[in-house]
């Protein structure tokens, strides 16, 4: 063991992750302190009352967090806050919810991360392993906590969803399976700016593999080719690529067929026409996954019928409506540029872009020539949109602002001619009018149907 088994541990943060970093704690015989700068919602006060947990929130009583034997610390509070650096300083451990509860399970952990694709991915995994008959729990950035799931539940196997803020406070965890789906630049203002940071963050995935284990990376995605050089992986390395043919890994043969072959498995083919899940970004999606199945020793049959039937989560290049030969797509969930690069590339129409939101340093740079080939207007939404005027002055036709989502949408629709596609897709994160991105793609939809 590698951090204090009983004694004082603090929670920092009392989300979903924190409180179920709680309980178990609790389970484990820690006298336990969750303490949370803001507030804490009411359905997170009713259990730490009803589990006898003590908790603070809207204050840090910096005595007693500097009293503890191990702090397990929200992904949402940057390390470098004075607190976690007087922590450090003391020698008393900082560490993720994911690296606490994995100390206190044998099951089995498939980890996926990436820059974009990783709730697509961890979904379909999952999904597809439940079809297999596995006993699989889903956990990381979805759903109920691992550290609850490690508490209460009894998993053989967890498909968990890693973001790089979980992984910068996680140092002896180890994954069976491991995927990086690709790193493009995001979130950088917590990575001081600096790209390679970024990158760091997320090959600590594989930081602690053994040559049991394995490592699924994508081969046409230029940062992480840079960096597999620089870390020495022992795990089995699986490439998935849509570029060239390889003899071990998941390639697309001329035809369009995924075809996934690892040492001592039947080969899997399958062609992007029967996949459920449309667009390039999917291809790779589901070849992840797909392989992460075949590593688990699923059936063919049932990974087929996987990848053919699955039906992804709201706000990803959601369907809303055919409005007068109009398509309307809700893509809410695209809060960063490269995600929406692969958003246009996804529509072979004319496309009114609603773009927008709370900036988060982006450079629209990557868009340039498919905003030139696709996008006959932009319509801005939220507070700030001087940068998407300056990026796109000379490559798009219209660029105008809108005062609502309905607002935007309104313009959208007369803008839009039969034929068209209308898509939310806002490279941004969308706190500045709303509550999250999903409250942003309900009010797309919502204004769509009202139209
Ligand atoms: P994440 O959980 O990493 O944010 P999601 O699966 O929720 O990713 O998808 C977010 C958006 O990113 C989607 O709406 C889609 O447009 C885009 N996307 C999905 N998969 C990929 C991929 N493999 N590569 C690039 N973009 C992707």
């Amino acid at each position: 063991t590698y951090y204090p088994q009983t004694g004082r541990l603090v929670v920092l943060g009392a989300g979903e992750s924190g409180v179920g970093a709680a309980i178990l704690g609790k389970d484990k015989g820690f006298d336990v302190f969750v303490s949370d700068i803001g507030s804490i919602s009411n359905g997170y006060k009713e259990i730490l009352k009803k589990e006898a947990i003590a908790f603070e929130s809207g204050k840090h009583t910096n005595q007693q967090i500097l009293n503890a034997d191990l702090v397990v610390k929200s992904p949402g509070i940057p390390g470098n806050t004075p607190l976690i650096q007087q922590l450090r300083e003391q020698g008393i451990s900082v560490i993720s919810e994911i690296e606490f509860a994995a100390q206190y399970t044998n099951a089995r952990l498939i980890c996926i991360t990436g820059s974009n694709g990783k709730s697509t991915t961890t979904m379909l995994t999952y999904y597809m392993l439940q079809k297999g008959g596995a006993n699989v729990g889903l956990a990381g950035n979805i759903g109920k906590s691992f550290a609850f799931q490690v508490a209460r539940e009894n998993f053989d196997v967890y498909v968990l969803e890693v973001s790089s803020f979980m992984l910068d406070d996680m140092y002896h965890f180890r994954a069976d399976v491991a995927v990086i789906l690709n790193i493009t630049p995001d979130h950088l203002d917590r990575y001081d700016y600096k790209l390679e940071n970024y990158v760091n963050s997320k090959f600590r995935m594989i930081q602690n593999q053994t040559e049991q284990d394995y490592f699924i990376y994508c081969a046409d995605d230029e940062e992480t080719m840079k960096a597999l050089s620089r870390f020495e992986s022992k795990a089995i390395l699986i490439p998935i690529t849509q570029e060239k043919e390889i003899v071990q890994g998941a390639y697309l043969d001329r035809d369009n067929t995924i075809i996934i072959h690892i040492p001592n498995r039947e080969i899997f083919t399958m062609n992007i026409e029967e996949l459920s899940l449309q667009g390039k970004h999917n291809v790779y999606n589901n070849m992840a996954s797909g392989l992460i199945a075949k590593v688990q020793e699923l059936r063919n049959q049932t990974m087929k019928e996987s990848m053919g039937s699955y039906v992804n989560i709201p706000h990803r290049l959601e369907h809303v409506a055919y409005i007068g030969g109009v398509n309307y797509i809700n893509d809410s969930k695209a809060t960063n540029v490269n995600s929406v690069w692969y958003a246009l590339e996804s529509f072979s129409t004319d496309i009114v872009l609603i773009l927008g939101g709370v900036d988060k340093g982006n450079d629209y740079d990557m868009l340039r020539d498919l905003v030139k080939q696709k996008v006959k207007a932009i319509i801005c939404i939220g507070k700030d949109t001087s940068r998407i005027h300056d990026a796109f002055e000379e490559e798009a036709e219209v660029i105008v602002n809108s005062a609502s989502m309905g607002d935007a949408v309104e313009i959208a629709s007369h803008l839009a001619k039969k034929g068209d596609t209308v898509l939310l897709s806002p490279a941004c994160a969308s706190f500045d009018w709303f509550k999250n991105y999903e409250e942003r793609g309900d009010k797309f939809k919502e204004a769509v149907m009202a139209l």
